[in-house]
């Protein structure tokens, strides 16, 4: 086995603690109309550009690009804009300088996501309000004693706000952390802690990520089979009870119902992702990347991809890895129609077995896809291009490492944990190694 390389978790936890200062309350009203004022102006002052096709030659053809939108928004940036802008703002500022910068930032953080979504089709001309109540703070009017662990705000030169997060329930889960820009709500302030850690890295596993099921795959322990049914069959349980509160017409008990949906649904996430972290210490986690997806049109996505619901909640499930342990994402494209074992691309695939025309190989097609997933994070498909890591196997022999199975699930909470079960046939039960699961969850 390969000495694993060194890599850089970088962990950030977010807490709240309440505060009950009017002050808070009074500085997020004046935010909140400031920011909204802001984003007004830069809205006023947008260049609508015209996009010109582009001619792009491949494979000997010329083909036309045009783009989803012909006009395009420039947002301003000038330095006599934001000079404006600055100076219209601190008219009617009671609060320090610095929270009108706050403000500024903010908004065109707000605008350039806007942009984004309105170039990629998914935002309409419209222009963006903001309904949430915070105020985000900047580092330079914070002032941080780790000592008492207080938090010093500044609302005035010589007026401030203090949180402490000393005596808190998660105060030994941040010790040593640094503190990043906190949010004020009305009647708390959010803070979020940011460490990192070095990991040696022992495995790379890929991650198919399917409705029913999460596939993964590393050589050495062959493929993980996670079973997603438990989380299927509660949210079902609750669609129908929110739809039956619904045709009654009673609004509250839909209400509870979808919040107990929800804190079901995070105390599963929460479980799975502590479980997975558990059993496969030292790793990578490949994901596809799923906002990636989007961006093709329907038709073109795989129908396996299509049949990914909404039920499954992968954003949070990839989220929260990614808070607690190393992941990647690659792009989705391709991952399980290609021959694990000799790279043919296939291009029509039906069942639920992969087929390869060219080599005969036959296997799962959820198996593939895991495969292949982390495969290509290895030969350099990962975010930013660079990803390529060294020193692990590539080529991953189907035949060898393919045979061994280990399947997993989270129980929904209250019940016992539902655990591993050999699989069928060939395929091996897992080897000891990973009995920490059930001791965890
Ligand atoms: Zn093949």
């Amino acid at each position: 086995m390969q000495r694993g390389s060194l890599k850089t978790l970088e962990l950030v936890r977010a807490y709240s603690v309440p505060v009950r200062d009017e002050r808070a309350r009074e500085l997020v009203t004046w935010y909140l109309r400031t920011l909204q004022k802001a984003i007004d102006m830069i809205w006023d002052n947008i260049a609508w550009g015209y996009r010109f096709p582009k001619l792009v030659r491949k494979r000997g053809r010329t083909t036309v690009i045009t783009g989803l939108k012909t006009r395009i928004p420039m947002i301003p940036k000038d330095k006599v804009f934001k000079k404006m802008l600055r100076d219209t703002l601190m008219k009617d500022n009671p609060y320090a300088s610095h929270w009108v910068d706050a403000v500024i930032r903010t908004a065109y953080s707000v605008m350039e996501s806007w942009r984004k979504r309105y170039l990629k089709g998914r935002a309409g001309k419209t222009k963006p309000r903001i309904r949430r109540r915070f105020a985000r703070c900047k580092t330079t009017l914070m002032k941080i004693d780790y000592q008492a662990k207080t938090i010093r705000i500044t609302l005035r030169p010589g007026e401030y706000l203090t949180v402490s997060w000393r005596s808190t329930w998660f105060e030994h889960r941040v010790r040593d952390w640094i503190v990043g820009e906190v949010v004020i709500k009305d009647d708390r302030i959010v803070i979020p802690f940011k460490s990192s850690k070095e990991v040696e890295i022992k495995r790379v596993v890929g991650w198919d990520s399917n409705e029913l099921s999460l596939d993964g795959y590393e050589p050495s322990i062959g493929f993980i089979h996670v079973d997603l049914r438990p989380l299927q069959s509660m949210k079902i349980v609750y669609e129908r009870k929110k739809a039956v509160a619904q045709s009654k017409g009673k609004k509250r008990v839909y209400e509870k119902y979808a919040a107990r949906e929800g804190n079901r649904e995070r105390d599963f996430v929460n479980k799975l992702v502590a479980g997975l972290r558990r059993i496969l210490p030292n790793s990578i986690h490949v994901f596809e990347d799923l906002g990636k997806e989007d961006l093709v049109s329907n038709k073109k996505v795989e129908k396996k991809r299509r049949k990914r619901n909404a039920r499954t909640p992968w954003r949070s499930i990839h989220r929260r890895m990614s808070e607690s342990a190393l992941t990647v994402f690659v792009d989705p494209k391709n991952t399980s129609r290609t021959c694990p074992r000799c790279g043919y691309v296939v291009k029509t695939q039906v069942g639920r077995t992969f087929k390869c025309p060219r080599c005969g190989l036959e296997m799962d097609r959820q198996k593939v896809a895991s495969v292949n997933i982390r495969k290509k994070y290895l030969e350099g498909g990962g975010k930013g291009k660079k990803a390529k890591m060294r020193g692990f196997p590539h080529s991953d022999d189907p035949e060898d490492s393919m045979k061994a199975e280990l399947w997993a699930g989270v129980a929904p909470s209250g019940r016992k944990p539902m655990i591993w079960a050999p699989m069928k046939g060939t395929l091996k039960a897992m080897k000891p190694r990973v009995e920490g699961w059930h001791q965890l969850i």
